[in-house]
């Protein structure tokens, strides 16, 4: 089972993530765990399964098959399904018994024409512009809780600058907070059964502790980070990576001091040099934008610097500090080996993305390995 390149998924660091979360929650509120993306890259349905194990039973998912996947695996509680599904899937979410967000007025009308009651949480746009009521409507809201084939069950919004320390993200996330309530207020008011409420991502759990929900959507903080090395270090120190990606040396070469490797002549040796061919490349999720030094992989706790383009299966390594290296040996390029260490933070800061980003795009042809 590490034949190629495999991801090794650490069970005990997911259980201490989820522990360390359910800490910071208050009384009542429950893990929705994210697991849109392939859970992160980590593997659906296994890290599903896997947090169920945990207790963890209610899940966030992007599209209707996601969630129809987890059902048929197992999955009992509630499957939100974040994102808009087209009506031709309307009976996919009737019989996998998944939980559907309203993403406006139309999509109500649209969701209720259906014909058969659907279980939906109702969006309010409190300002991000993506999908949602708007908060302000509240005759709209009323008409959608009024609705015959929809049941309610919850209502939420999602805090689009919460990652962000400047003082105007910070106004902006209280007034997001503070819009939701006016909203909750005024269904209240109405006498309308305002249910399970949640606004919390990964950020807000540690940066809004004051809140009182029903749920809080976790994704990032489960699989071990927040999206940025400064921002883990900020918020969330305790919380451990569970994922470290790894593959074989293919072949190791010598090189005298002006010869070439990989495409365009990416690479020139100005010394005499060992390269190394590691079995893993850009269709695997190596930003390519790693190319010519910016990224490295540890071999043998050294940490080697990528040499030329990263190529689509495979890229080269500069090992001539590391003379032990044999084809076969095993390469990480996140995880630790040895004293040394890759986070998918930092890969990210290398390619000026998010860590969220790097493990979402771990690929299909990697063997997933959960171990102890
Ligand atoms: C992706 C997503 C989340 C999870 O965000 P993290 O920062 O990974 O915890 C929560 N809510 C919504 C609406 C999302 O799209």
């Amino acid at each position: 089972m590490k034949d190629r390149a495999w991801l090794e998924l650490s069970r005990p660091a997911l259980a201490h993530n989820v522990a360390l979360l359910r800490a910071q929650l208050p009384q009542g509120c429950d893990l929705m765990a994210v697991v849109k993306g392939n859970a992160y890259g980590h593997g659906l349905p296994a890290a599903a399964l896997e947090l169920c194990r945990l207790g963890v039973h209610d899940f966030c998912v992007a599209t209707a098959e996601e969630g129809a996947e987890l059902r048929r695996q197992g999955a009992r509680g509630t499957i939100l399904v974040l994102g808009y599904t087209n009506p031709s899937q309307f009976l996919l979410l009737e019989a996998a018994r998944l939980t559907q967000t309203v993403v406006d007025a139309d999509y109500a009308a649209a969701l209720n024409a259906y014909g058969r009651p659907l279980d939906v949480h109702v969006k309010l746009d409190t300002g991000m512009h993506r999908l949602g009521i708007p908060w302000q409507e509240g005759e709209t809201l009323e008409r959608i809780f009024r609705y015959p084939n929809l049941r309610v069950k919850g209502l939420f919004t999602h805090l689009c600058a919460d990652d962000s320390q400047d003082q105007e993200a910070v106004d902006f996330s209280r007034e997001q907070i503070r819009r939701f309530y006016r909203a909750v207020d005024g269904l209240r008011a109405c006498g309308l059964p305002v249910s399970d409420l949640h606004i919390q991502s990964s950020y807000g759990v540690f940066r809004h502790r004051d809140l009182r929900c029903r749920y809080a959507r976790v994704g990032i903080a489960l699989y071990g980070m927040l999206s940025t090395t400064e921002d883990t270090a900020a918020y969330a120190p305790g919380l451990r990576p569970v994922l470290s990606a790894r593959a074989r040396v293919g072949a190791v070469h010598t090189l005298v001091p002006g010869e070439h490797a990989g495409y365009g002549l990416g690479f020139t040796a100005r010394r005499p040099t060992r390269l190394a061919a590691v079995t893993m490349g850009y269709a695997d999720g190596v930003p390519r934008a790693l190319s010519q030094g910016r990224g490295a992989m540890l071999l043998h706790g050294v940490r080697c610097p990528i040499a030329g383009m990263v190529c689509m299966d495979q890229l080269l390594l500069d090992v001539t500090e590391v003379p032990q290296v044999r084809q076969g040996d095993a390469a990480t390029f996140i995880g630790s080996d040895g004293g040394e260490i890759i986070t998918a933070c930092a890969v990210a800061e290398q390619c000026g993305t998010i860590a969220n980003e790097i493990l979402a795009h771990m690929g299909d042809r990697f063997q997933r390995l959960w171990v102890e």
